[in-house]
């Protein structure tokens, strides 16, 4: 196996890791750690929920690459729709024209949203789709004569992405944003997240933590003039601070705070849409309708780089009325024919499926398995919401102090998951998003590697 040449340069594994070393940059990851592990994990295929790894090896997805491949991997459908829309039409420009699957694409978008969010921006991917939305909030707000609206509210330890506008929004350990501070707008103001285990108040209940966390976004447009913001952006669920699941109290909050100052509230589901969490978007949890939803990932479920930016219907009205008036903005690649293909053929796949339901389902499962490992040492907490779940490693459970803190830890956690038959991502969290499709008996086998994982763990490191 070792001497089994790959790819189309016929290289042995050995020469690929090097290769990868020499030329491959994988961006977050420190280099010096790779090459101490000889390079990184190559993956070379997928079926289903599992992968495999280029030494034959297979695996769960335990996080769907990066909570994104909805529906499993090695759907031939998808395949069939991307090489026949490639052989029929491979591109047509955004700037000048519209293709059938981005018609089609847009009409399904909005007819799966919730309310009037009936307009739809293709991009190609997250960042994209935020940028939309941050450049079109402002501009709304210029063609309204309201120009001044130039400041955003974000939360803490939020991901919306790395290009330099979604940056300045984002406050999560990924994307560095202290790094880049001199680069950026300085128009972004912080909130408090609505996590009760990590609450800013010390709230004893949700309830209280969504209401004093919802008051804090008011409080910040009050101290500078609400008439100064142009918009909220928010994930429903935010997997960056660790899945933070709000209660009944705190979206319909936003709606009402924003409603009252004219700002406009912007559902970031770059991850939490397309059946994540047991809907087809977060946000309906709580029968909310915000003015605009980013969403990527799962509208292709990885298979093509796609991200929309869908908007209610009285946005889109104030970009009519002349040339000034229009949204100056596009990226090549938005409205990709083969990548809208590729989504209709996903998104037909999720409801001949009923993956939305099954992720419903299976969540509710995957939350009762995952939550008895409270009792363990260094488990602090248990969360998640449909098939976005997070548990919260800790080194004490009086402090909250993280087990990131115990030098090893953390690989050790890993390491043990990946020779048990899982990869997912391990930080302060243990996150476990499995494509949609999983089903009981995977969450089983699944649970008791993380189980078996932090147990080997705590015995090796005494925590016990
Ligand atoms: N917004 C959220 C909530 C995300 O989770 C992500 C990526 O993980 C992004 C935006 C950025 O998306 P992309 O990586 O496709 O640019």
């Amino acid at each position: 196996m070792a001497d089994e040449r790959k790819g189309t340069t016929g290289k042995t594994v050995a020469e690929l890791s090097q290769t990868a070393l020499d030329h491959l940059w994988i961006q977050s990851q420190q280099w010096e750690d790779l090459a101490a592990e000889g390079g990184p994990t190559i993956i070379e295929e997928g079926k289903g929920v599992k992968i495999k790894d280029i030494n034959g090896k297979w695996y769960f997805d335990g996080s769907s690459g990066a909570s994104l491949v909805n529906i499993g991997h090695g759907r031939q459908e998808l395949v069939e729709a991307a090489q026949k829309q490639m052989a029929t039409l491979p591109y047509a420009s955004i700037f000048s024209y519209a293709t059938v699957p981005a018609i089609e694409l847009a009409e399904k978008v909005a007819s799966l949203t919730p309310g009037d969010l009936n307009n739809v921006v293709l991009t190609s991917g997250g960042s994209e789709a935020v940028e939309t939305a941050l450049k079109l909030a402002y501009q709304y707000h210029l063609n309204r004569g309201e120009g001044q609206r130039t400041k955003f509210i974000a939360r803490r330890g939020s991901y919306h992405g790395v290009s330099l506008g979604a940056l300045n929004v984002n406050t999560s350990g990924y994307g560095r944003r202290d790094t880049f501070e001199p680069l950026l707008a300085q128009n972004a103001r912080f909130a408090p997240q609505p996590l009760l285990y990590h609450c800013e108040f010390n709230s004893e209940t949700q309830s209280e933590c969504d209401v004093r966390s919802a008051n804090a976004i008011e409080d910040l447009m009050i101290e500078e003039g609400p008439q100064t913001f142009a918009a909220v952006i928010a994930e429903p669920v935010s997997q960056s601070v660790g899945v933070a699941v709000p209660g009944a109290e705190y979206w319909p909050m936003l709606r009402e705070i924003c409603d009252k100052y004219g700002v406009l509230l912007i559902a970031d589901e770059v991850i939490s849409g397309f059946g994540r969490t047991g809907k087809w978007f977060a946000i309906e949890h709580w029968d909310v309708v915000p003015d605009m939803i980013t969403m990527a990932k799962g509208i292709t479920s990885g298979y093509f780089p796609v991200g929309a930016c869908a908007v209610r219907e009285n946005i889109h009205e104030a970009f009519k009325g002349g040339p000034e008036a229009t949204y100056p903005h596009g990226f090549t690649y938005g409205g990709h024919p083969v990548g809208a293909a590729v989504g209709l053929a996903n998104i037909d796949i999720m409801e001949r499926e009923g993956l939305v339901e099954n992720s419903a389902t299976m969540g509710e499962y995957l939350l009762d398995r995952l939550t008895p490992l409270k009792e363990h040492p260094t488990v602090g907490d248990v969360r998640g919401l449909g098939l976005i779940s997070a548990v919260e490693l800790v080194k004490d459970k009086a402090t909250k102090e993280p087990l990131t803190e115990v030098p090893g830890a953390v690989k050790m956690i890993r390491d043990q998951l990946a020779d048990r038959g899982m990869l997912t991502r391990v930080g302060r969290e243990i996150f476990i998003t499995p494509p949609l499709p999983v089903t009981k008996d995977d969450i089983d086998e699944m649970v008791d590697m993380v189980e078996g994982s932090i147990t080997h763990a705590e015995k090796e490191l005494g925590l016990s």
